[in-house]
């Protein structure tokens, strides 16, 4: 068993967590004692995530809905990832085509904070289709809470880019 030290993706303290690996597959998440800042903290949500990696019903390729669309109606079939993003592809182009660009628009919540180029892919993303609309959080809990200079910290449009919500990330 090997001791690897990683971190807990939840949320924003990030805490520290050890994993103990055997023939490559992590066996069990434990607080690192050892981490200079958070010193064996970790809630029991970073603790048991293993539970949720492991669950058999943790979604591991997209489902999409055949038949009846109404709930608890229709079959949920497995697709490849190709088909479903030339799907996507498909459906986004008729609608900058009817309806122009900002006809469509991005949410980017919580988790974008733990991917280092998430955010940056999500506005090259949206520049390329043209529209100016991407929303987050921040403006219902979070307009203040953040010091000047933080993503996500403004809750206006930039006036430069009008896609970021904060002159600073542009
Ligand atoms: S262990 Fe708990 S408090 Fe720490 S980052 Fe994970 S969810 Fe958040």
């Amino acid at each position: 068993m090997k001791s690897v030290p990683t971190f807990c993706r939840v949320c924003e303290p990030s805490c520290a967590l050890v994993a103990q690996v055997d023939d490559g597959k992590v066996q069990r998440l434990q607080p690192d004692r050892d981490h200079p800042v958070t010193r064996g903290f970790a809630c029991h949500k970073g603790i048991n995530y293993l539970a949720i990696h492991q669950d058999p019903d943790r979604l591991d390729t997209p489902l999409a809905r055949q038949g009846d669309r109404r709930p608890g109606q229709g079959q949920w079939q497995p697709r490849s990832w190709e088909s479903v993003t030339d799907d996507i592809a498909g459906a986004l182009k008729q609608i900058i085509e009817t309806h122009g660009p900002d006809a469509v628009a991005g949410y980017i919540g919580n988790p974008t904070a733990f991917n280092a180029l998430g955010s940056q892919a999500i506005g090259e993303f949206f520049m390329g289709l043209g529209s100016r609309r991407i929303f987050n959080p921040a403006p219902k809990t979070a307009p203040t809470s953040l010091p000047p200079g933080r993503r996500y910290s403004a809750p206006a449009p930039c006036i430069h880019c009008r896609i970021s919500t904060t002159p600073t990330a542009c």
